[in-house]
Order: structure tokens, then sequence, then C-alpha cells
């Protein structure tokens, strides 16, 4: 099964303290995509201005992704510029410039409508809610955020929420949304919000993801070098959904191997600037990595 993802085509300018890099590919689409362009085909939404290099469109159309969904606009395409001191669990916004996002008005080509599997990439929530729209019978659809769209479209993402199967989100923006100190009791009210499921990203502490009555605990990767944090929530996404529709199977017991694999997925991105690292990444190396969490997580039984 495949892939539907709405979300951002960007622009980046980062800089961590190991260095910086200026407009470089980005966006969560983008990170999304190409992550779960590993495991199932993927069909993207977005927009970009006549400014966007062509060498980019061409790297994702070599992953497979259908990006007959991607309109190209009059204006600029979308900018995002932060920051990362040393601890790199918190990005640092120091711009962000929605430009062709702004006028953006998403129409699906017929062939998107049939996903069955939807993810609702970090963009403005109304968008989100238009693409959602046009697709007519999803199995599971799952939504990424951020605090700029908590703080300042609320109403909005409130609504969009309430036709959400799966939130994914950072732990601080957990907090935020639910106006919550409490991580359980956050997930808690996120549930009554609509959502069923939530995936809560920590970070280099892992991800914590609730579902039902349930709570599934995995950890991130210890790497010895983390160079850039930047797209690894929506890395974890792309892997994610991307494993879930290859296999078709939303169980919860196969959510938690997703989870591990989203986990995997992002462990890789944050070896390089950019999508660098997924550039040159094999599948082998995926299963390799999968199988160093089990062993890393792996207590064996009381004796
Ligand atoms: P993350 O996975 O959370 O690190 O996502 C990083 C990506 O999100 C960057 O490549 C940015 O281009 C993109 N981004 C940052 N702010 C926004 C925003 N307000 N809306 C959509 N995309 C954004």
């Amino acid at each position: 099964m495949s892939v539907l993802v709405v979300g951002s085509v960007a622009l980046d300018t980062v800089s961590t303290p190991f260095g910086q890099v200026e407009e470089a590919l980005g966006g969560s689409a983008c990170y999304f995509a190409t992550s779960a362009s590993f495991f199932t085909s993927v069909s993207l939404v977005a927009v970009t201005g006549g400014d966007f290099p062509q060498e980019h469109l061409d790297f994702l159309a070599s992953r497979g992704i259908d990006l007959d969904g991607l309109q190209t606009a009059s204006g600029k395409t979308f900018r995002w510029a932060g920051k990362y001191e040393y601890d790199l669990n918190e990005a640092h916004t120091l711009d962000t410039q929605l430009n062709v996002f702004e006028a953006f008005d998403p129409e699906l080509p017929d062939h998107y409508r049939d996903a069955e599997f939807v993810f609702l990439a970090n963009i403005h929530p109304e968008l989100q809610l238009k693409v959602l729209q046009q697709v007519r019978q999803p199995k599971l659809v799952a939504l990424d955020t951020m605090n700029f769209w908590i703080e300042g479209s609320r109403d909005s993402l409130l609504k969009t929420l309430k036709h959400v199967d799966l939130l994914m989100i950072n732990e601080a923006e957990a907090r935020q949304l639910a106006e919550e100190a409490n991580l359980v009791q956050a997930a808690r009210k996120i549930q009554a919000m609509g959502p069923k499921s939530l995936v809560v990203k920590r970070g280099e502490y892992g991800v914590l993801m609730f579902h039902d009555g349930h709570v599934f605990s995995a950890p991130a990767y210890p790497l010895e070098e983390v160079f850039d944090p930047t797209g690894a929530g929506d890395t974890f996404g792309g892997g994610f959904m991307g494993y879930l529709a290859s296999t078709g199977d939303a169980s919860v017991e196969n959510m938690r191997r997703a989870v591990v694999v989203g986990s995997a997925m992002a462990s890789f991105t944050v070896e390089k600037f950019s999508l660098d690292r997924l550039r040159s990444l094999e599948f082998g190396t995926i299963q390799e990595r999968f199988q160093m969490f089990k062993a890393l997580t792996d207590f064996g039984d009381l004796v």
C-alpha cells in the first residue's frame, strides 16, 4: 500500500555546533517522503517556488516519489532557518518564510485520492485538512505539527485533529498542546482531542507511543556523533508510516515494530546535514540497525 504526504518542501539554513549549511534541501515532506521511499511508494503534495533547484526534484524523483501533486507557483520556495546549541534536542527557529505556502490551495491528482496511509506532515493545519478531505477512504491518518502552529493556529489545529488517528509530536509540544506538564496525562488529554494514538518524540531519549491503554517505549540509537538533528522527526515519521504501509498492517504489534523502524531511520538522518545521509543509505544497513535496536533493548528473562 502507498503513503500520501502533505508537508513543506523547503530550503533550510541550519547551524549546529559542528557546522552550517545554507539553503539546503529540507522540509517536512522531503524528509518524510525520502525516508518512507525505502519501504513503499510515496505520493507527495506540496508547492515550491520557481527558485527551487531542479537537482532537488531530480533527487526526489530518483527515490521513486510521485511528484504529480507537487505544484510550482510563482514566488519563492518556503524557507526555514534554525540553530542548535550543544543541546541538540532543541531547535531554535531563527526565521520561517512561508512564501508560496501562503496562497497554496492543494488539489490532489485523482490517482492520489485512494491512498490508504496518509501523513499530514508539519504544515498549516488548514492545508492538512484540505488534503485529508480529498482522500476517499484512508485506513490510517497520522499528523505531525510543531509549536509554530500550536501557538499561531490552535483552533485550526484542534479542528484538524478531530479527523486524525495518530498524532506524532515532540515532548515539549505535547505538553504545550495539552497544557499539561505530566506526559501521561497530556497523552490522555490529546487522545480526547481526536487521535486515539499518540507518538511522542523525545530526541535522544527515544519515543513513547500511547495506543488505547497500551504504552510502548523505544530508545534512540546511542550514536557517537550527532551532526544535525534537523528532520529527525519527519524521517522517523517516514520510516514509521512507510513500514506500516508496506505491510498493510496497523495492529499495535506492528506499530511497535514501526516505531523501531522510524527510530532507525532517524538515527541515520542526524549523522549528516540535510538529507545527505539518506542519499547514500542502503536497505541492508537499515536492517542491520534494526537488529542493533533489538540487541540494545533485549534484557532476557529473570533467572
Ligand atoms: P524536524 O523533523 O522537526 O526536525 O523538521 C525539520 C524540518 O521542518 C525542516 O526541514 C524545516 O524546513 C521544516 N519546518 C520548520 N518549520 C516549519 C513550519 N512552520 N512548517 C512546516 N515545516 C517547517
